[in-house]
């Protein structure tokens, strides 16, 4: 008996897998332009007609092809750029599949010109529903240029499927968009309808980025630039105040390519925390470049989702590079990490009904005046105070530029106050004393300034830990015997989850059963805190709800915690001075990374009342 089972004819398997790969006239133009890209062209034009629906053409200046090649490549898996399987870890051009050509020809009428710089003349090949309808030499100029016309003319379903001509046009902008930012050393040109849409020029990354979105955009714009030995990250955020309604200007891009990534996302949402309004969102344009190796693009052809074996780390980077670009530029709110407990505000409060905060201590005081120099820090404390709970979606969520630039500025007179005071009060006595091994008093403009030594130092350690965690592993001292600690299953599941970014931070450690055996510690650590040091480690792993992204954070946060309390300040006055001077020199002083305040001002008012 004859079986049942036959192959598909070639043409047909065409069209069935081209529906995967090319969903829409955007798909083609995306695919295309990548292919010019990989051929090493430098200036790409793209002519569109009926958003695509009549023609797509795209005319490049690269490297060309053979004659058998502009035959061949049509066919379904081939492609140039992957011959074996290990080449699909290592990619360095866009396209791998050799998809996207065999799908295009099987759904439209494809027309090829094509020739190659040793070539004397050039080739066309012209292909209708993969099937080939002529091929014969032809003049034209070294490169490549595709016709696509009548896109779906043989699958009705798919053409009556296309949306408006305003909608499908939009999607090709938005391709075009993302390989014009991913390659800013490329000219690109878009006609619609012989309409010009965009004519760029190659140039810098921020020319690119103002040259599409318009010229207002370039005073938005601060740069990120960070290098680790896992990735490297530069590009540029929007100014807090430019964040958006919409997420219309958020670009990620691995390796020149574009992707979307919800994970990364929460980062750069978490680094803008407290700084935008809800229900806004930040621009940003980042460039990350890693090993491709480390990456796996080998997903669904038309997703943009990208796999990343160290998305943890990235993430934490991405945190901390951009609320270090936001600080430099004087745009971050001073208090850093961990708002609600900045504030000391207990977690109950958290999920009270909206309530519009009584200002405690001066009704009168304006948030939209700038003379906060003569308000007390009490005051300013409690403004900030509204500020958070306004910032955070309660009361009115129209948070008004002077709004956060109020919050921000708040706490930034202690230093100038000491510089200040420096320079013009001959008769105040410059000296800092140490209370109790804890306290550090010291003069300030406005009365006694008042330092929390532990905390001072945790702040001192984390900053510097943070720092040198982001460029490579933290430098790890061996210890001659290991340490070992008993732990529970959960804590040992939370350690090993954590390993790659605790060994990074010095930790090298290995189970022997239920005992942890820690065989070397970050520099800092002290062999007498070691222990210390654990206990919050495993208590902030394990039994934290804690973001997965704040992980970094938490962990240094946790030996920063541990090293400072172990850490005796001694009364000497170099090593005070030299504590306030690493102090001040913080981008954050007021505020440990635990959220709790460091420094607090005695007004000679509050002084005089004891009196
Ligand atoms: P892939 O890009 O995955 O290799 P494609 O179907 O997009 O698969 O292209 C098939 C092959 O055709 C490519 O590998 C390349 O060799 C060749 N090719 C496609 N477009 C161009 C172009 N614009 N210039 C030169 N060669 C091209
Ligand atoms: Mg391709």
């Amino acid at each position: 008996m004859n079986g049942i089972i036959k192959l598909l004819p070639d043409h047909i398997a065409n069209q069935i897998a081209a529906g995967e790969v090319i969903q829409r006239p955007a798909s083609v133009v995306k695919e295309m332009m990548e292919n010019a890209i990989d051929a090493g062209a430098d200036k790409i034009q793209v002519y569109i007609k009926d958003a695509g629906k009549t023609l797509i053409q795209i005319v490049d200046n690269g490297f060309g092809m053979t004659p058998e090649d502009a035959v061949f490549c049509f066919e379904r898996h081939a492609t140039s750029k992957v011959s074996k399987a290990d080449d699909l870890f290592d990619l360095k051009t866009k396209g791998f599949r050799g998809e996207a050509l065999a799908s295009v020809a099987a759904i439209a009428h494809v027309s090829l010109k094509t020739k190659k710089e040793s070539d004397k003349t050039g080739y066309n090949v012209v292909i209708e529903g993969s099937k080939i309808i002529r091929k014969e030499e032809f003049v034209c100029s070294v490169g490549t240029s595709f016709e696509v016309k009548n896109l779906f003319y043989n699958v009705p379903a798919r053409r009556n499927f296309l949306k408006s001509d305003n909608v499908e046009f939009n999607h090709i902008l938005d391709e075009f968009e993302r390989i014009a930012f991913a390659h800013p050393e490329l000219s690109f040109l878009l006609k619609h309808n012989d309409q010009e849409i965009y004519n760029l020029h190659a140039g810098v990354l921020r020319k690119r980025i103002v040259d599409v979105l318009g010229k207002s955009s370039n005073d938005k714009l601060v740069p990120l630039d960070e290098t680790t030995d896992i990735v490297q990250l530069i590009g540029y955020i929007g100014k807090p105040e430019f964040s958006k309604k919409t997420r219309g200007e958020q670009f990620f891009f691995v390796n020149d390519r574009f992707f979307k990534d919800a994970y990364f996302n929460n980062a750069v949402n978490k680094a803008f925390e407290g700084m935008i309004p809800s229900k806004t969102f930040p621009s940003y344009f980042i460039y990350l470049k890693v090993d491709p190796s480390k990456i796996d693009v080998n997903v669904h052809p038309t997703k943009t989702e990208i796999k990343f074996e160290e998305d943890r780390f990235i993430y934490s980077i991405l945190l901390s590079s951009i609320r270090q670009a936001l600080g430099k530029y004087n745009i971050s709110p001073t208090l850093d990490f961990d708002r609600e407990t900045s504030f000391d505000l207990p977690a109950s409060m958290k999920n009270q009904p909206a309530v519009e905060p009584v200002v405690a201590f001066n009704p009168e005081y304006n948030p939209f005046q700038t003379t906060s120099r003569t308000t007390s820090n009490a005051v300013n404390t409690s403004q900030t105070f509204t500020k958070a709970i306004r910032a955070e979606g309660f009361g009115s969520n129209e948070v008004q530029p002077e709004d956060w630039q109020q919050f921000y500025k708040i706490e930034e007179e202690t230093v100038e106050e000491i510089q200040q005071l420096e320079l013009d009060d001959e008769s105040s006595f410059k000296g800092n004393f140490l209370v109790k091994g804890k306290l550090l008093l010291t003069n300030c403009k406005s009365g006694l300034l008042v330092i929390h030594s532990e905390r001072a130092q945790e702040r001192i350690i984390y900053d510097e830990m943070m720092t040198q965690f982001i460029s490579k592993p933290i430098s790890a001292q061996k210890l001659l015997f290991p340490f070992t600690r008993d732990c529970s299953a959960s804590e040992i599941r939370e350690w090993k989850s954590n390993v790659q970014l605790l060994e990074r931070l010095g930790f090298e450690s290995t189970f022997n059963d239920n005992q942890l055996e820690i065989h070397s510690v970050p520099g800092i650590v002290q062999e007498d805190a070691i222990h210390d040091c654990l206990n919050m480690l495993l208590e902030n792993i394990s039994f934290k709800e804690i973001d997965k992204g704040e992980i970094a954070h938490e962990l240094i946060r946790s030996v920063a915690v541990a090293t400072s309390r172990s850490k005796k300040i001694v009364n000497d006055k170099l090593i005070v001075e030299n504590l306030i001077d690493q102090l001040f020199g913080c981008t954050e002083h007021t505020y440990s990374p635990s959220g709790k305040r460091i420094i607090n001002t005695i007004s000679m008012e509050e002084i005089a009342l004891k009196f």
